[in-house]
């Protein structure tokens, strides 16, 4: 048994990032996945404005430059022929996951956080009086180990064992989902972000790493599950040729690499984010439709608000259920109108003309959290080795 102030079960976006903020306040902390490191997981990565914003901030922007991430300064959203062509200033990127998730978890590791891999988390500790006192777990050799921890974070995604171990409440629930196919392309030029929409699909283009163009279509999942499960090649020719055929016929000239991915859509939510002994960060705890791509941003958001929230009552500034309580009340405003506006989208139930509307909307939400992750101080930078000592 290890004891620790904090242990976070999920190493990838919300959990590494979390664990580097934690560490960099001085914070003893063990950050533990299953995975392997610098592995990839199921889905693309196109950054928005604050994810960029946030990885600057944190001083990691240069590393994802470093790795050739290749800056996009174009985003063109395409509504059936009729481009709206959006030049940026200040670039965004598109990191493969196992560059980004990479990245943060080298700078945790760095910072002193105790990265682990291959550990798969079993079950929740609770004690006589209900309060969360950690994890049990099985490492990379099989053995049964234990975690205690003053603070159990789970950020370990959708499907999150500690929201379940802990009956995390949903305090919103969307309705829609959306089913994506994607793969990476070779010799497949993209001139920045492209969305596309026709009546009923949606695709696009993300460049990234390796001069790989990662190329998604989307429809609801009733279809998916109807029609376009069966046979993913087929389904991605046919949706390309309704939504874009320019791009269809640039992903007919290139040269998959790797399989196509397919994730069948899942609807959204937010869950109650704690309580005695628990957080919950990322997707584990905030899930919206990823048709708008916005995930991974508000992951690394959501890091440095609950940071700022677990520091405070690891110091004694706030007791810890209040600072929690904080954390939840700024990320669901924050969220409210991304997940509305997400799953309005995916229904699928709009004119081109509407869906404009609603991704205007969905830029001005964009726009709020970026201006408000720009005004938000960082967190505190206490430990030894991230102040070069
Ligand atoms: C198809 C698809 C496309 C997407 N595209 C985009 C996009 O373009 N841009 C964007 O911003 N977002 C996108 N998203 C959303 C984005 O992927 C998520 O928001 C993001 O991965 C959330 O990060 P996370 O760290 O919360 O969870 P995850 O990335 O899911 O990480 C959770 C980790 O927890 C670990 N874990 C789980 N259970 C256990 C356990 N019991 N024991 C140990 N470890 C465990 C897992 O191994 C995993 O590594 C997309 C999502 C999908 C499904």
């Amino acid at each position: 048994m290890s004891s620790h102030d904090v242990v976070i079960v999920g190493a990838r976006a919300a959990g590494a990032a979390t664990a580097l903020l934690l560490a960099r306040a001085g914070h003893d902390v063990v950050v533990v996945d299953r995975a392997r490191y610098g592995s990839d997981t199921l889905s693309t990565h196109a950054l928005m404005r604050g994810g960029v914003l946030q990885l600057e901030r944190w001083g990691l922007l240069d590393r994802i430059i470093a790795a050739g991430t290749p800056p996009v300064h174009r985003v063109t959203f395409d509504y059936g022929g009729k481009p709206v062509v959006i030049d940026i200033r200040a670039p965004l990127y598109a990191p493969r996951r196992t560059v980004l998730d990479r990245v943060l978890v080298d700078a945790a590791r760095e910072a002193g956080a105790d990265v682990r891999f291959g550990v798969n988390v079993t079950g929740v500790r609770v004690d006589a009086e209900g309060r969360v006192t950690g994890v049990s777990a099985r490492d990379a050799d099989g053995a049964a180990v234990q975690y205690d921890a003053m603070l159990t974070v789970g950020a370990d995604g959708t499907r999150s064992l500690v929201a379940r171990g802990v009956s995390a409440p949903v305090t919103t629930a969307a309705a829609h989902a959306t089913a994506l196919i994607y793969g990476h392309y070779r010799d497949v030029p993209a001139d920045g972000y492209e969305w596309n929409f026709s009546a009923h699909a949606g695709s696009g283009a993300i460049p990234t790493n390796d001069g790989r163009t990662c190329v998604f279509v989307g429809a609801s999942s009733e279809r998916f599950h109807r029609e376009l499960r069966w046979d993913r090649p087929a389904a991605m020719r046919a949706l390309l040729a309704d939504v874009s055929p320019d791009l269809g016929a640039r992903v007919a000239a290139g040269q998959l690499d790797g399989p196509l991915r397919a994730f069948p859509g899942m609807p959204g939510w937010l869950r109650r984010p704690f309580g005695p002994g628990w957080a919950l960060v990322g997707d584990a705890g905030y899930f919206k439709d990823p048709l708008t791509a916005h995930g991974l941003t508000d992951a690394l958001r959501d890091a440095e608000l609950l940071v700022h929230a677990v520091d405070e009552g690891l110091t004694g500034a706030m007791p810890m259920a209040a600072a929690l309580a904080g954390y939840e009340r700024v990320r669901d405003d924050l969220s409210r109108a991304l997940l509305d506006t997400a799953d309005a989208i995916a229904s699928f139930d709009w004119r081109l003309a509407d869906l404009q509307v609603l991704h205007n909307q969905f830029s001005d939400a964009m726009q709020e959290e970026a201006r408000f992750l720009r005004a938000l101080r960082t967190p505190p930078v206490r430990s030894p080795l991230a102040l070069g000592a």
